[in-house]
């Protein structure tokens, strides 16, 4: 892509109304704007990290032995009268009404939805057990939305629902959400850690929240500071294997990890040694439950057993925030020029910078190293403005680009461009074009 053929429209100036970094980056990066209170367009950058995490998300959910299906945001209130929702879920519910005047919503979370769904295709014991999510917009009528995309009312989820004949068989599938979740995590880059979280009437031990830690975030957390020395990516996990998604789950729970809403002073100061304890802040970014039979009840979700009884089905659901999870990503890595972004996520791989326009030389060397990226597929943003390089270098660190290649009049004289990475220490070195494609390909 050539920068000055692209839409990318940054800002100089922070914008007064953005009070978290995050926030105040993706304004100036370009990357969304806002259209109304919490709803956000996603502008050509934005939409691309957007979609990068949404595929890695995807990919450990099908690893993980889920099926992608998609819901419509817009849904009847009838299931939601029937499992009792439609009057607990409150004003965070936005209601709509259609020509007929027949009651609409639209849809905060879908476990309603993928009941019904679910109940129409499922009669026995033989269609179970199976899992099925989907990647959609839900709108929740928030009191207070913040922090740009972080605390949105329009925002973009994963969420996955899990349907099984027992509890043994419904804990294995939270088990290997609960794995797919530190996977999905670190291939974003990021360390999150699983928190206790309150599992309601069910009781039990199956409810978690993923958090980042970040001063920003909105709950306040108690953890084990050895999580974040723990490295939980192993190449080809095998999630039907059983012993491996449990030895996984079993350390990730050995270690104190709470909320305050689950918080248990005693216990963190019997549990961690002092100079391991992190009390701060975090963003949830993904949260995982399971309800056993709270929506296959009250709507009818049942299934025969092999002796020929009839029992209601047990659920979980898994959400993950999609779209907070760019806000939280930016939060965790960024530094004062800008962005930093995790090669997994980032929305081009290189920036390639024009230092000289107006010289012949420097705009052929430019063209063809970019031919040279394009046709090796990698994504490539070329800065090809009549700028000047200061203005230039302060987009590319502002957008944040895992590398810079910046080519100059000065340096071709001597055969030679720059390598720059954007995060770790900013290493750069001189070296020949060529040797610069091999190192980006
Ligand atoms: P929060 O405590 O932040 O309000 P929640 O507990 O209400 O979140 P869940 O119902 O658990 O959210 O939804 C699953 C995931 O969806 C959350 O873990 C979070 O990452 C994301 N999410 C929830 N509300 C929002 C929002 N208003 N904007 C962006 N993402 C959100
Ligand atoms: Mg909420
Ligand atoms: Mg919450
Ligand atoms: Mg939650």
């Amino acid at each position: 892509m050539r920068l000055s053929q692209y839409f990318m429209p940054t800002l100089r100036e922070n914008p007064k109304e953005a009070e978290i970094v995050s926030h105040r980056l993706m304004l100036r990066a370009g990357m969304v704007r806002q259209a109304s209170a919490g709803i956000y367009s996603w502008l050509p950058l934005g939409y691309r990290v957007l979609r990068r995490i949404e595929q890695i998300v995807r990919e450990e959910q099908d690893a993980a032995g889920w099926q992608e299906l998609l819901m419509p945001t817009i849904q009847s209130a009838d299931l939601w009268k029937q499992s009792g929702r439609y009057d607990d879920y409150g004003k965070e519910m936005l209601r709509i009404q259609d020509r007929h005047e027949r009651e609409m919503l639209y849809g905060p979370t879908n476990e309603e939805l993928i009941t019904e769904i679910f109940r129409n295709g499922a009669k026995s014991y033989r269609d179970l057990p199976k899992g099925l999510y989907h990647i959609q917009w839900k709108f929740r009528d928030e009191v207070r939305p913040r922090f740009g995309v972080m605390r949105g009312r329009e925002f973009l989820m994963k969420d996955a629902y899990s349907f099984d004949l027992d509890y043994d068989s419904a804990k294995r599938a939270y088990q290997r959400q609960f794995v797919a979740y530190l996977r999905t995590f670190a291939r974003l880059g990021l360390k999150a850690i699983p928190m206790e979280a309150d599992t309601g009437p069910i009781g039990g031990d199956l409810s978690h929240e993923f958090i980042v830690l970040a001063e920003t975030g909105e709950s306040e957390v108690f953890c084990d500071r050895e999580f974040l020395d723990h490295d939980v990516l192993e190449a080809d996990f095998n999630y039907q294997d059983d012993a491996a998604v449990q030895k996984v789950v079993d350390y990730s729970t050995s270690l104190y990890a709470r909320t305050d809403e689950k918080h248990d002073q005693a216990r963190f100061e019997a549990d961690v040694p002092e100079q391991r304890r992190y009390v701060g802040r975090g963003i949830e970014v993904g949260h995982i439950f399971y309800f056993g039979t709270k929506y296959s009840e009250p709507l009818g979700a049942l299934v025969t057993t092999p002796d020929d009884q009839t029992v209601p089905i047990h659920m979980g659901s898994y959400g993950v925030g999609v779209s907070r999870l760019v806000g939280g990503i930016i939060e965790a890595s960024h530094d004062e020029n800008g962005i930093i972004w995790p090669e997994s996520v980032a929305p081009f791989h290189v920036g390639l910078v024009n230092l000289r326009i107006a010289d012949a030389d420097c705009t052929a060397a430019c063209d063809k190293l970019y031919g040279q990226l394009v046709e090796a597929g990698v994504e490539v943003l070329h800065d090809d403005r009549d700028e000047s390089a200061g203005a230039k270098f302060a987009s590319m660190d502002l957008i944040g680009l895992p590398w810079q290649l910046v080519v100059g009049p000065r340096g071709l004289k001597n055969g030679v461009v720059e390598l720059k990475r954007r995060g770790g220490n900013g290493e750069r070195e001189e070296l020949s074009p060529e040797a610069a494609i091999a190192k980006l390909v």
